[in-house]
């Protein structure tokens, strides 16, 4: 089985640590599958520029890139402070929105946080470092005690636990930052605090069908709502730094599983994303806690994993992806994949405590059409030890369902449209190219056949196993397993 093929994506977040093209290039090189542009940060001209400049270096490249923008969504900060402020544990302090705070009061964002905080709801600041209880809320002002101080500038984050906001889903400047990414053609947009799927439907309505929206799970009541958020979105992303802050730190792990198994169920690709390799902002080499964390959702089954500041504005970008890279790579020597089982066919529930949960487990109805076919395509190639799944696609609908098994084997996707080619590149254990279109069977495996041995994914007279959705121009209609010789 060739191990020169990474399963594990791995996606960066760029930032002035990699801006110039020859950076962008090196972190290429070094294994990244997919950009993400975080719209919290840096000018919409600067994010252009750097759109801009991926789109030409990857034009130029064999191997698929995609680009995600990150919205900020309905985040809650302190507003603009004087100066920084030192708060004291058993300190009394007093919020009032932006606007119309006065000397001495900490000054918010949001405009309605005394309409949705009540007595003994909890504030916290600074990525939880500072902690805060609610005593009492005067008209648009809302008093509190600090349980935990520290110094707190301006701009620093505010979340809510337990609370439902009543902030709407995008704000003005997510509004303009979905235009802009649309505008620039970027492969996926990020919403953030997703709570509902009708945020997602929302933020549908804004985009064109081949742009691919990916819900952040960073509230407790997206946990509530996970599958119909699911359902609403093409890919989640288990946003680690606000769930952590959000949910009781050690609920996060169990939560970690829980998203992903829910998203394998549903077919749909997840990131696990912030503080992975945390330490490499300042050091080349990660901490055996970091090399661990990175690795458990590898055997959790995410898709991909997340760089955030390590490759934005860390000092060691390029370290940190290979370092990620060495980590997918030992891990899936070790397990390649999860193997097929009859179970799996059949939907039967995974054991308890299985390392690489069952994906098909829980389903309930009746079996589709696809699944079957994804299953037994999986189930083929490991009883032919065939060394790759050939995949004709055109939405990326078949690549995601046999992806979604976890096949022993890689899957290589061709596909005619240029988006999906793309957008394959966040999904586990799947290669694309770019093919011309074609409706003839023949013409489309000999030109898979071709790319196929030229990127050594298989040897002359191997036997490959090919799925696909017939006829090729309707998505979402896989149908089709064959058995041919390279
Ligand atoms: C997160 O909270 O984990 C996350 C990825 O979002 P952001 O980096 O926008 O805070």
């Amino acid at each position: 089985m060739p191990t020169s093929v990474r399963r594990t994506k791995i996606v960066a977040t760029l930032g002035p640590a990699w801006a110039e093209p020859a950076q962008m290039v090196a972190l290429l090189d070094a294994g990244v599958n997919v950009v993400r542009i975080n719209a919290s940060h840096a000018t919409s001209e600067i994010r252009a520029r750097w759109i801009g400049e991926i789109q030409s270096i990857t034009k130029a490249r064999a191997e698929s890139v995609a680009t995600l923008v990150d919205l900020q969504g309905p985040r809650i900060r302190v507003g603009t402070l004087a100066e920084p402020l030192s708060l004291e544990t058993g300190q009394r302090v007093v919020f009032a929105p932006e606007s119309e705070a006065q000397a001495g009061e900490i000054p918010t964002t949001y405009d309605a946080l005394a309409a949705d905080v009540r007595v003994g709801a909890r504030i916290l600041l600074n990525d939880g470092l500072l902690s805060l209880e609610v005593t009492g809320v005067r008209d648009r002002r809302v008093q509190a005690v600090v349980h935990y101080g520290g110094e707190l500038k301006s701009h620093k984050g505010m979340n809510l636990p337990g609370l439902e906001v009543s902030a709407p889903a995008l704000t003005e400047k997510d509004l303009e930052d979905v235009d802009q990414a649309v505008a620039l053609g970027a492969d996926y947009v990020a919403l953030s605090f997703v709570r509902r799927p009708e945020d997602m439907e929302q933020l549908r309505g804004l985009v064109p069908r081949g742009t691919k929206l990916i819900a952040k799970i960073e509230k407790d009541t997206a946990l509530r709502n996970l599958c119909g958020i699911l359902d609403a979105s093409d890919a989640i992303m288990v946003a680690r730094g606000d769930l952590g802050v959000e949910l009781p730190f050690e609920e996060v792990p169990l939560m970690q599983k829980q998203i992903i198994r829910e998203a394998g169920l549903h077919g749909k690709p997840v990131i696990t994303a912030t503080q992975m390799l945390e330490s490499m902002i300042h050091a080349p080499r990660p901490t055996r806690a970091e090399a661990s964390d990175v690795a458990n959702a590898i055997l959790d089954g995410t898709d991909a994993v997340m760089l955030s500041a390590e490759t934005a504005v860390g000092r060691y970008p390029f370290e940190a992806v290979r370092a990620m890279d060495r980590i997918a790579r030992a891990m899936e020597m070790q397990r390649p994949g999860r193997g097929v089982t009859i179970d799996a066919a059949l939907g039967r529930r995974a054991s308890e405590g299985e390392l690489l949960p069952n994906h098909r487990a829980g389903q309930s109805g009746p079996v589709r059409t696809e699944d079957a076919i994804a299953v037994a395509v999986c189930a083929a190639a490991e009883m032919l030890s065939a060394p790759v799944i050939l995949c004709f696609t055109s939405s990326g609908f078949t690549a995601r369902k046999v992806s979604s098994c976890r096949p022993a084997v890689p899957v290589f996707a061709c596909t005619p449209e240029p988006d999906t080619f793309r957008q394959l590149s966040l999904v586990w254990g799947v290669t694309s190219a770019l093919i011309e279109h074609s409706t003839d069977y023949d013409a489309m495996l000999a030109v898979a056949r071709r790319h196929i041995l030229e990127r050594g994914l298989a040897r002359p007279g191997e036997r490959l196993v090919v799925t696909a959705g017939v006829p090729f121009d309707m998505p979402g209609t896989t149908n089709l397993l064959k058995i041919e010789a390279v």
